[in-house]
């Protein structure tokens, strides 16, 4: 049986006629950290969307824990370990933080963590009560973060979840990231380099829906190709 926690293998999704994500893979072991650089519009949300089920992969396959689950839908996928946050959250905004937590844990086969102590760990204890529409908006991305680690995820996707952070809630972000990955496999999708510096093990650059690294952050900024698209805005050749 595979060591990997998760392997997507040649993964592509195509709308129309744009190959959003064109042929991607990658592999991720338990306690592993991947960030996901690339221009915006180079397919890092489209690769979430399409591995957690939102869209139907049209191409490629994804295994989670030797277990073949492409193209599962996303509620399925999301109750056996594949979770993520959304580039703008979208908790119950009439229910409260506690609310919000609970039906997430109700909806996932197995339970690690309670909602009081996945409340402690986003920094949301003292608004459980409250409803999320009251919630500012690094807040509104706790309880989204909160939200799906509650479900107790093999693989948790993080989608641009420290953009817009003032500096002290970016250190406590970066802790928090290397503390849940701890027993997990985690995605992080985000444009802040130093950030993605402290917080992933490896990059994978993408320009128009293709990798165009993979390896060491350090490294990717040193490759030539890397620079062209980060310096010349995206290229789609
Ligand atoms: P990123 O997250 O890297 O900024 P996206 O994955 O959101 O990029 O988008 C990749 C490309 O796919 C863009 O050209 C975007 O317009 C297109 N796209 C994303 N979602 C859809 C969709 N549901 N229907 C049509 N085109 C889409
Ligand atoms: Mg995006």
């Amino acid at each position: 049986m595979s060591e990997n926690v998760i392997e997507v293998h040649n993964l592509a999704q195509s709308f129309g006629g744009l190959r959003a994500v064109d042929g991607v893979s990658f592999s991720l072991a338990n306690g592993e950290v991947l960030g996901l650089v690339g221009p915006n519009g180079s397919g890092k949300t489209t690769i979430i969307n399409t591995i957690c089920g939102l869209y139907e992969p049209t191409g490629g396959s994804v295994m989670l824990d030797g277990k073949d689950v492409t193209g599962l839908r996303a509620d399925k996928l999301a109750r056996i370990g594949i979770n993520r946050t959304f580039q703008i959250p979208r908790p119950f905004l009439d229910l409260t933080v506690f609310e919000n937590l609970e039906i997430a844990r109700n909806h996932a086969s197995r339970v690690t963590l309670g909602v009081a102590e996945v409340a402690e760990l986003v920094g949301l204890s003292e608004s459980m009560g409250k409803p999320a529409s009251s919630l500012n908006s690094t807040h509104k991305k706790m309880l989204d973060l909160g939200r799906a680690l509650v479900m107790s995820p093999r693989v948790l996707f993080v989608d641009e979840l420290a953009a817009g952070l003032m500096p002290a809630e970016l250190e406590g972000v970066t802790q928090l990231l290397r503390e849940i990955a701890r027993d997990r496999s985690v995605v992080v999708v985000e444009h802040l380099l130093g950030f993605l510096d402290r917080v992933a093990d490896r990059v994978l650059v993408l320009n128009a829906g293709k990798e165009i690294f993979a390896g060491s952050l350090s490294a990717a900024l040193q490759d030539d190709l890397v620079k062209k698209v980060f310096l010349g805005g995206s290229s789609s050749s």
